[in-house]
């Protein structure tokens, strides 16, 4: 297939971890910052290859962990009003509130529908329109532009019946918020190119600036990642902190103008909490006032949400690349995809869920070959 098994290529991978051991004089650690990306260094054994020297720690790019609690135990409460529908991506459902999750408010007889595009929502809209219709719109930048489009044609079409219950949050701001940890221990970053591919590298520009740390916008085969690390290192080793793009084949630096505008109607900058790491700063999307109509936290008023409980997971350090999966005494033991304690093991784009899949209990896989 074009444009993958040049990616997957083992022979090339072995050059380019040899010149990454290399040129590595020093001690680096460095953070992918997406699921996508942690899955892929799991799967195909990337950590393994690269010298000690280099180490990879895993980021809070999976939207689905991010996600707060108060806003899936908003999703069930609404799921469970009669007379509604809640439309879901199929990977929240599972995702644990505060008592609950939206498997079980289906059982208790919410019509929680899952659906594979925003638009499906509309739809159902359309054929139901005696029935409020809500749906949830979590995610990083990359399912921004899909959601403003659902926002955008409710409007549009004037479907009355049509909202949005939206948590999305923003990938630079958690960046910020992890340099600024007291225990980061990150020197670089390979950022997301899915979510640059929508917005473009121009944002990341301060923060490379400002903390003195390289930022390599890079992709999700296995020669992406490490290429990603190989120019990450090369900057770090020749005492450089820039911008610079492993993903060309995909990310232009000024985005994608279509989406970015569309985003910009529909959407404004909020503060947002997430989950495991807490509030930040202009790092969540809400409804743009002129949007306001389709929002469902208007549509429904306050509804009862609690808040994290304290338990024993570790995922919030998981998220902040401060602890990897393995450091968790209950995992593999007490929690599993079977009986998850925590979301990163819950969503398949969990780093906890990478490790158990790839490396738990299975023999570990070669590296790619
Ligand atoms: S293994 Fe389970 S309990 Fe441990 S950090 Fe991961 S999700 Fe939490």
């Amino acid at each position: 297939m074009k444009f993958r098994e040049e990616y997957r290529d083992g022979a090339a991978a072995r050059t380019l971890a040899a010149e990454i051991a290399r040129i590595a004089t020093r001690n680096w650690t460095l953070m992918e910052v997406c699921g996508g990306q942690t899955h892929a260094i799991v799967r195909y054994g990337i950590d393994r290859l690269l010298p000690p020297q280099v180490t990879l720690v895993h980021g809070p790019g999976c939207p689905v962990c991010v996600t707060p609690v108060e806003y899936v135990d908003k999703a069930i409460e609404i799921a469970l009003r009669p007379g509604t529908i809640l439309c879901s991506f199929g990977d929240m459902l599972r995702v644990p509130g505060s008592h609950s999750d939206l498997f079980a408010a289906k059982a208790r007889g919410g019509d929680v529908r899952v659906v594979y595009s925003p638009l499906d929502a509309l739809a159902i809209a359309k054929a139901e329109p005696g029935r409020e219709v809500v749906f949830f719109a979590v995610g990083f930048e990359t399912t921004a532009p899909a959601n403003a489009m659902l926002a955008w044609r409710a409007q549009q079409e004037n479907i009355p019946n049509l909202t949005l219950l939206v948590s999305h949050v923003l990938v630079p701001p958690a960046m910020r918020a992890i340099l600024d940890g007291p225990d980061s221990r990150i020197q670089g970053f390979l950022a997301a190119g899915h979510v640059c591919t929508v917005m473009g590298t121009r944002e990341y520009d301060p923060i490379a600036a400002r903390y003195r740390v390289p930022i390599v916008v890079t992709g999700f085969e296995p020669i992406d990642i490490l290429e990603g690390v190989l120019m990450c290192v090369r900057q770090l080793e020749q005492g450089r902190y820039a911008v610079e793009n492993q993903y060309s084949r995909m990310v232009r630096r000024d985005g994608n103008a279509t989406a970015l505008d569309l985003i910009g109607r529909v959407f404004t900058v909020i503060p947002r909490r997430w989950r495991g790491i807490g509030d930040i700063a202009e790092s969540g999307l809400a409804l743009a006032p002129a949007f306001a109509a389709f929002d469902a936290e208007r549509r429904f008023g306050a509804v009862d949400a609690g808040d994290e409980a304290v338990s024993e997971c570790m995922a919030g350090q998981v998220l902040r690349g401060v602890a990897k999966p393995p450091d968790c005494p209950a995992f593999g033991t007490r929690c599993t995809p079977e009986h998850p304690l925590g979301v990163t093991m819950v969503s398949s784009e969990g780093a906890c869920a990478a490790y158990y899949r790839y490396r738990g209990l299975a023999p570990v896989p070669e590296p790619v070959t």
